[in-house]
This record gives C-alpha cells, sequence and structure tokens, in this order.
C-alpha cells in the first residue's frame, strides 16, 4: 500500500531509483557478492554470480558472463541479469582496455543471461536462432512481467528483451581482431539454443549453463540425454580453461565436470525407471536416495522440480 502510495507520487521509475538506492545501501552493509573480473588466460575475464535464486536483494547476479579483449575491441560472452549489472561489467571492462565492445555472444537465452543485454547497444549480438522461439514465447514475456515485480528495481518497466543481430544455426567461426571465436551450437541440451564458445588461443571454452558448478544444476525443459552428449563433446576441445555459466572457472575440467554428469545421470536414471514402472512421482522422488547432492546450493529450491521434469521427459523418451 505505501509503495503504491509513493508510485503515485514519485512515479515508478523515482520509486525505483530510491529503492535501488535502499538495496545498494544493503548490499554495502551486508557481504553481497561484489563483481570482480577474474583473469582466466592472457586476454579473457570472466565475473562469477552468486550460487542463489535471482531476487532483489542479490540484483540478479547469480550467473556468470565473460570478455576477451581484441586488438579490435572487446568481445563478451553472455549479459548478465540485468541492464545495472551489464553497466557495471562495462566498467570493469573498461579498467583493462579503452576499446569499444563490438560483440556480444549469448550461451543462451535464460533471463539470467540476457537481461543486461540492452547496457551493449550498439554491439554485435551472435546466438543461436533457435532463442528465437523463446524470445516470441508467452513464456518469455510471463516471465519479464514477473521478474518486473520480483526483481525490482534492477528489472522495471524499462527493461526489455533483446533479439540478437546475428541468428547462426551451425558453427560458426567469428574473428574479431585477428582472434578467432568458435561458436559451436550444442542444444538442444539444458535449452534448445546452447551455444558454446570457444577462443583457441586463449585455451578457454566458455560452457554456458551446459556446465553448472557450485550448486544443482537447474533442468527446466531440458533434454537431459543430449545434455549427457554435449558434455562429452565439449571434453573434446580440450580447453585449458572452461568458464561455466554458473560458479567458479575450472581448470581442471574432467573432474569438475563429473557433479554435473552425475547429477543428470542420477536424475535420468532415477526418474527414467520410475516412468518405466509406472510409480507416481512422489513415492519415485521419495525413494530416490539424495544424499550425494542434497549438501549442494539450490538443492532445496531446484530438486524437486528438475527431478519432476526428468520424469515427464523420461516418459516421452
Ligand atoms: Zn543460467
Amino acid at each position: 500500500m505505501v509503495v503504491l502510495h509513493l508510485r503515485h507520487l514519485l512515479g515508478w521509475r523515482v520509486l525505483g531509483v530510491l529503492c535501488g538506492l535502499a538495496l545498494f545501501g544493503l548490499a554495502q552493509a551486508s557481504s553481497l557478492t561484489p563483481m570482480r573480473a577474474k583473469q582466466v588466460a592472457p586476454n579473457t575475464w570472466y565475473v562469477q554470480g552468486e550460487s542463489a535464486l535471482g531476487s532483489s536483494a542479490n540484483r540478479n547476479f547469480i550467473s556468470n558472463a565473460g570478455f576477451v579483449v581484441t586488438p579490435a575491441g572487446v568481445v563478451v560472452v553472455d549479459a548478465l541479469g540485468s541492464p545495472a549489472l551489464a553497466q557495471e561489467l562495462l566498467g570493469l571492462i573498461r579498467q583493462r582496455t579503452t576499446l569499444p565492445v563490438t560483440h556480444v555472444v549469448l550461451t543462451h537465452y535464460h533471463a539470467d543471461h540476457i537481461y543486461g543485454l540492452q547496457a551493449f547497444e550498439g554491439a554485435q549480438i551472435w546466438a543461436h536462432a533457435s532463442g528465437r522461439d523463446y524470445l516470441s514465447s508467452e513464456l518469455a514475456q510471463s516471465r519479464l512481467a514477473s521478474s518486473r515485480i520480483d526483481m525490482f528495481p534492477w528489472i522495471d518497466e524499462t527493461t526489455r528483451l533483446v533479439p540478437a543481430t546475428h541468428w547462426i544455426g551451425s558453427r560458426t567461426e567469428l574473428v574479431v581482431g585477428g582472434v578467432r571465436l568458435v561458436l559451436k551450437p550444442l542444444g538442444p541440451a539444458h535449452t534448445p539454443e546452447d551455444l558454446v564458445v570457444h577462443v583457441p588461443s586463449e585455451g578457454v571454452l566458455f560452457s554456458g549453463d551446459l556446465v553448472f558448478r557450485g550448486r544443482i544444476p537447474f533442468v527446466g525443459h531440458a533434454n537431459t540425454r543430449h545434455w549427457l552428449e554435449a558434455l562429452q563433446s565439449m571434453l573434446a576441445f580440450d580447453a585449458k580453461v572452461v568458464v561455466p555459466g554458473h560458479g567458479p572457472a575450472s581448470t581442471q575440467v574432467k573432474q569438475d565436470m563429473t557433479q554435473t554428469l552425475a547429477y543428470l545421470r542420477y536424475l535420468r536414471q532415477t526418474m527414467g525407471q520410475a516412468a518405466k514402472d509406472m510409480v507416481p512421482f512422489e513415492e519415485a522422488y521419495n525413494r530416490a536416495d539424495w544424499r550425494a547432492f542434497e549438501h549442494l546450493p539450490l538443492f532445496k529450491a531446484a530438486n524437486r522440480m528438475n527431478a519432476f521434469n526428468t520424469y515427464l521427459e523420461m516418459e516421452r523418451e
């Protein structure tokens, strides 16, 4: 009620800024994850979001983004979960180079990786063509509508969905300032439009949400069979460093992928067996032994839904 009265007096924009300042104050006072650029190769950095669900309190800073500085400009991989976060990332980039961001490559069109896109005006945006289906879906619109409430003021009425300028359908090489980037579609896995970005000269692979570290993966409407295959084909890049969509970068790629692999395998095994035996979901869920995963952050928030989605997926398989 108070908010609504204030809203009439001040308008959403002003109220947004006030709330933003209040939250910023909170952020200063609490131990909110600050954004820091971590270097993983001579010309490559990334920032790491929190292992949490997106909220006003964490600014929706729950996913990673990276950037590669080339002699002709900067290539950003993923746009973070709000325009303000993307501006903060731009600030970190400017501390390292005066060159502009010329390209943004998206690993997939999930909210926490794309709501910052509008901050990169003028840059080319590259993504997999299946992202168009998501953008034109009612789901994308309803998710944005609820994010404008749940993640206010970081997501507000000025936040918009931005389409790519370049939609690709197959493996594509992007050469910027002599630096070669390989954009390789590996979906449908976590999403239909999954794309990994390999920078051979840097030995770096941006895996997007094919790899989750330090938390329970978000399965959603994934294709877990292809996801397991995609993880295997990712190993073929033989990258020195993998920057995941969530969690810290990995230099021991094979070992660090095991958590995602083991989790997806276990979901498929338990829920697949239950679907085959026509055991109702609730019973199958309660019967499964989650001890190997229940210590991971977001287990409570995500595991049941992940299991349920996998159960439905296995019924169709
Ligand atoms: Zn994500």
